[in-house]
């Protein structure tokens, strides 16, 4: 095994060619769609026109066959520009359509895998619910068995473009009697009967858009079911653990874009005839931001390639997700002390960055569920 500590010259290309696009094509919808709190549904097309869609899929399933450390540029590049827009990316590109193309029928990869990676259709995860957020195995929705198919009732809370989508994939628990992660996946297709969606109002990526989903006695016809009755979900466990390192290289991208707007702010803000970078007090706080990022940047790509090597463990995924998304808030929180009052000001980036971090402090399993599973590996019962 060789040490390598740079990108491969295949890996600048891709950073180039998404740096380009997020640059001219993304950057300007930012505003708008935070105003509106609208994602601009034209973009899967044109994620998809450019590959984007693809590249977690080998070339053979319609992917562009892309490794782990490309598609960690492809989600840093994109939230350094704007994590609303990353986030309905990841939710679809990452979460929605992944266990399709792991675990999917024929069927189901005509019908749903292939129109998603196309852009043609628009889809999200929905598995957390109101009385269960970070415990899966809690989970209350269920799915029974009918003719034909099966009934779903129970409710999801805060799905990631379930406004906009064109289907779900839905967590439900199939055979309570057996065991209590008899949990399966289904495709649930919209709109549908018995299928209420509240968007809801944000704090944070306010240019995605996520829901409330009430689920009355919806029927989903076999064809739609993902693997066994007996329960999908050691495929949901693989699911959500390699895209800890994912998310993780999104974090990456907000702390990134937080500092660099800092450090400009601290070149060209004159208080007293001084930059105010050359105050120690804000000096200081640039060194401590540049120091955390570059090792969040090394923990990301270390774990991309870990993924790559097919050794990813869960322990060192959750310490990697928690070094980088609690490093996004810090940063970007300093990032707006150093824009003093213009810190609280729309037309600075860094109150928006900030927002957003805290998204990914709590989104995908929040710190202390990261530290429950890194103290389990430890040998402790948290
Ligand atoms: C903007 C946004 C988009 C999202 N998109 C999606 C999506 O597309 N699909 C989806 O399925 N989900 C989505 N989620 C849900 C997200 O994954 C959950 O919010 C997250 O898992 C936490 O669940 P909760 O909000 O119910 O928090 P809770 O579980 O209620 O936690 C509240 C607090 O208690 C702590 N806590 C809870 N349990 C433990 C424990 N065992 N040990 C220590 N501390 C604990 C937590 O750390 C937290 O501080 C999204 C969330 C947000 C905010």
């Amino acid at each position: 095994m060789s040490l390598n500590f740079s990108f491969s010259p295949e890996h600048e290309a891709v950073r180039d060619t998404v740096r380009r696009f997020c640059r001219d094509e993304l950057a300007p919808l930012v505003v708008e769609a935070e105003e509106k709190e609208q994602f601009p549904k034209h973009l899967f097309k044109r994620w998809a026109e450019l590959g984007l869609l693809g590249v977690r899929y080998p070339v053979e399933d319609g992917g562009t066959g892309m490794d782990k450390v490309s598609d960690c540029i492809v989600r840093e590049e994109l939230s350094y520009v704007s994590q609303a827009f990353a986030t309905s990316w990841s939710a679809q590109t990452h979460l929605a359509i992944w266990p399709i193309w792991k675990n999917g029928t024929t069927y189901q990869k005509e019908h749903f895998f292939q129109p998603a990676l196309a852009g043609e259709k628009i889809a999200g995860f929905a598995l957390s619910e109101p009385d269960g957020g970070s415990n899966i195995r809690a989970m209350t929705t269920k799915a029974e068995k009918v003719e034909g198919g099966w009934r779903l009732n129970g409710s999801k809370l805060y799905i990631t473009n379930a406004p906009i989508a064109d289907f779900l994939m839905m967590a439900a628990r199939t055979s309570p009697e057996l065991k209590p992660d008899a949990i399966s996946l289904f495709i649930v297709e919209l709109p549908c009967k018995g299928i209420e969606i509240h968007k809801l109002k944000k704090e944070g990526i306010r240019g995605s858009e996520t829901a409330l989903i009430h689920i009355e006695d919806v029927f989903v016809p076999d064809e739609c079911l993902l693997g066994e009755r007996t329960g999908t979900y050691p495929l949901l466990l693989e699911c959500l653990s390699e895209n800890r390192v994912g998310v993780a290289a999104n974090a990456l991208g907000m702390a990134r874009a937080a500092f660099d707007a800092a450090k400009s702010y601290a070149e060209d803000r004159i208080v007293a005839g001084k930059r105010i970078g050359d105050y120690q007090a804000v000096a200081h706080k640039l060194a401590d931001m540049a120091t955390d990022i570059e090792a969040s940047r090394l923990m990301v790509y270390y774990g991309a390639w870990l993924v790559d090597q097919g050794r990813l463990d869960s322990a060192t995924a959750a310490k990697i997700k928690l070094i980088a998304s609690e490093t996004a808030l810090k940063v970007s929180e300093q990032a707006i002390r150093i824009h003093g009052g213009a810190g609280i000001m729309r037309e600075y980036p860094v109150g928006r960055i900030h927002r957003d971090a805290f998204v990914y402090v709590i989104g995908e399993g929040t710190s202390d569920v990261q530290r429950n599973i890194i103290a389990r590996d430890l040998g402790f019962k948290p």
